[in-house]
């Protein structure tokens, strides 16, 4: 669930408490790190030098000498990064001693090269679809998931929108494919296509190129509204600090089936498309003509 506003949210919360810190200790409690990356604790001892989101990755950049490493974090379904400082785990045991039991790795940090961590970030999550994987600049360009992410969707223009919208997939599965464009997933989906007026069922390459861009504009105000309100809480997602985001209370359609649309006050319905439940206005987005 966690998508580009919420892993946005996390990436800027999480960054004053670990920026310019060495990482000292980091344990992997339940299996968690991606084959074909390094174990956590081979990046112990590099300092962090910045933490940035990619599609819904949130990306931690270390530093160790010349040697540049990274811990990508995928948080999937109900992960977390939550940071806890004004500790003092004097031990590796003392540092997996604040895990909970939803913990899945624990990273300590300190502000120079010595024992004790004074600020913890666990990776928690319950259900476990979450992952990270460790490693320098090979080990990520090896990646597939990374090496084929698609373009930003608050980075690009309208043109590479237009390009990137393409073939005789369905509009929503399209935006839904991470290779396509990276960090959308079902809530913003759902919600961009119902402020650009348009069927989640419709071809891409049936949308004309006014459609299209009506769907970029939607697309950004609607992802840039989020990433001001810090994200949508509807399960378990809060961002390093623990805190709920607050752009659920602006949904338009995205868990709203039954009641009534904002914009024309019949009702919303609940559709399946590209195997995920969809909301749809069924009079504000009009479902495509099927050609036969
Ligand atoms: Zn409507």
């Amino acid at each position: 669930m966690p998508e580009l506003p919420e892993v946005e949210t996390v990436v800027r919360t999480l960054r004053p408490h670990v920026q310019g810190r060495t990482l000292l200790c980091a344990r992997e409690l339940k299996p968690c790190v991606l084959k074909g990356g390094r174990p956590l604790a081979s990046l112990e001892g590099a300092a962090v030098s910045g933490v940035r989101r990619r599609g819904k990755l949130a990306l931690v950049e270390l530093a160790r000498g010349e040697e540049r490493l990274f811990l990508a974090v995928h948080l999937r379904m109900t992960g977390s990064l939550l940071a806890r400082k004004g500790l003092a785990a004097a031990t590796p045991k003392a540092l997996e001693a604040l895990a909970g039991s939803r913990t899945r790795a624990v990273f300590g940090f300190a502000s120079g090269n010595s024992w004790p961590c004074t600020t913890v970030v666990r990776f928690d999550d319950v259900r476990t679809f979450g992952h990270i994987l460790a490693g320098g600049e090979r080990e990520l360009a090896a990646w597939p998931f990374w090496r084929t992410l698609g373009p930003e969707p608050l980075e690009m223009d309208a043109e590479a929108f237009r390009a990137a919208v393409r073939g005789r997939r369905r509009i929503k599965a399209l935006l839904l494919d991470q290779k396509a464009i990276a960090g959308i997933g079902n809530i913003y989906a759902d919600e961009s296509l119902f402020a650009a007026g348009i069927h989640p069922e419709t071809p891409a390459d049936s949308l004309c190129v006014e459609a299209k861009d009506r769907l970029f504009r939607s697309l950004r105000q609607v992802l840039e509204r989020a990433v001001a309100e810090c994200g949508s809480s509807i399960s378990d997602y809060r961002d390093a600090d623990g805190n709920p985001g607050a752009f659920q209370n602006s949904f338009a359609v995205y868990g709203r089936a039954g009641k009534a649309c904002l914009a024309c006050g019949r009702s919303l319905v609940r559709i399946r498309v590209a195997g995920r439940s969809s909301v749809i206005c069924p009079h504000c987005q009009r479902k495509p003509r099927t050609r036969r």
